[in-house]
């Protein structure tokens, strides 16, 4: 392994910019050495932490000690940003929505190829246990094939902060929260997206989406339902999946969840009915005793690099980048569809989100 240490400069050292000096910290591959941030009391506590404070954007640029730009501004001025960087010959991390459209994302990737340099987005969320999990359990069949996943995140604090409430500046929680969700699904179902409804949730009464839900159809018969919520007092799991040999939960970010499974062993004792409400029923009686099996979850699927580590071996030629810009393009193409499906009101299909 190289012994080399690429350097980073944060552009945006808000919330998420200055997290990732604590993320780059975990890598030996590379460093944090300065930041811009347009306003001055941000600039202020870069240097506070120890790095260069740059005036402006183009005195970053014009730092011929910074290989890469890390791109952590709102999401209306990603493209410009990364489009600079690549004149001047930086290598771009971004972060997610990488852009506001599709459109604006295939120009940034032109841009980033035409100067030879690494454009890679910050999906993050790929690495994170809860989904690696589910994963795991994918991949191996724990329980079975799975065919239904229902991937969910709801606070209850409404949309954070200032420019997440304007659409101008890519505001909404279907570009926020969805991106993750949306990206972690593709990134592990190998099959396509066939069909697409959804709806956007407008309770609190911004312009843009305080919430959304969208049932993905995918080619092999699995269907994701996906619901990102900011007004639920009250949190449904945070994964919920049915496979053909058992279902599984995890209800939160603490991996708290477990599987239940038929029991193989035991001989069909019909399920006893039961007083439900005002009525009777066998169908919705619990699995009779000794009919099914409790299980952990299993462990997590490891990933091969973290995603600083992977970078550095991406700008050195010797490995290919995780998160895929091909994958990413996908992602924010699927987003199109579901802010079309959700204003037709209507399930979309026959839409080409696997193009080059
Ligand atoms: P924030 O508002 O906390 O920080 C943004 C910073 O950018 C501010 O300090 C602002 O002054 C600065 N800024 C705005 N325009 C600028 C410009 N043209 N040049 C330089 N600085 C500029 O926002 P945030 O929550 O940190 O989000 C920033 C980005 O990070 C967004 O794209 C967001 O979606 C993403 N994000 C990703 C994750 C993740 O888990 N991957 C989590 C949070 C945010």
């Amino acid at each position: 392994m190289s012994s080399i240490k690429h350097t980073v400069a944060i552009v945006g050292y808000g919330g998420m910019g200055s997290y990732h000096t604590q993320l780059i910290k975990e890598s030996d591959r590379v460093v944090v050495t300065g930041a811009f941030d347009l306003l001055a009391e941000r600039r202020t506590l870069a240097e506070e932490a120890g790095y260069t404070a740059y005036s402006s954007y183009e005195e970053l640029l014009a730092d011929p000690a910074v290989d890469i730009v890390l791109i952590a501004t709102p999401n209306d001025v990603h493209k410009d940003i990364a489009l600079q960087a690549f004149q001047a010959g930086k290598h771009v991390v971004c972060e997610k929505p990488v852009a506001m459209s599709s459109a604006e994302f295939i120009e940034m990737q032109a841009a980033a190829e035409a100067a030879g340099r690494v454009l890679m987005v910050h999906q993050n969320r790929r690495w994170d246990e809860d989904f690696r999990v589910i994963r795991e359990m994918y991949e191996r069949g724990t329980i079975g094939s799975l065919f239904q996943i229902e991937s969910r995140v709801h606070g209850a604090n409404g949309i954070p902060g200032d420019w997440r409430h304007v659409k101008e500046q890519g505001g909404g929680m279907l570009l926020d929260w969805g991106v993750h969700l949306l990206d972690q699904l593709l990134f592990m179902i190998d099959s396509k997206v066939s069909s697409v409804s959804s709806s956007l949730s407008f309770i609190l009464g911004n312009n843009v989406d305080d919430g959304f839900d969208a049932v993905l159809q995918f080619e092999n018969g699995i269907r994701a339902i996906v619901e990102v919520g900011t007004t639920n007092f009250i949190t449904m799991p945070r994964w919920y999946v049915k496979g053909t040999g058992g279902t599984a939960i995890i209800e939160d970010w603490s991996l708290r969840g477990r599987i239940v499974a038929p029991n193989h062993e035991s001989e069909k004792i019909e399920p006893t009915p039961i007083r439900a409400g005002v009525g009777l029923t066998k169908t919705m009686a619990p699995p009779s005793e000794g009919s099914t099996v409790l299980e952990d979850l299993p462990a997590a699927l490891e990933m091969t690099s973290s995603f600083y580590d992977n970078l550095a071996a991406v700008i050195e030629g010797t490995a290919e980048p995780i998160v895929k810009n091909a994958e990413v393009l996908r992602v924010l193409r699927l987003i199109e569809a579901i802010f079309e499906a959700a204003e037709r009101n209507e399930t979309v299909k026959n839409f080409d989100i696997y193009g080059a």
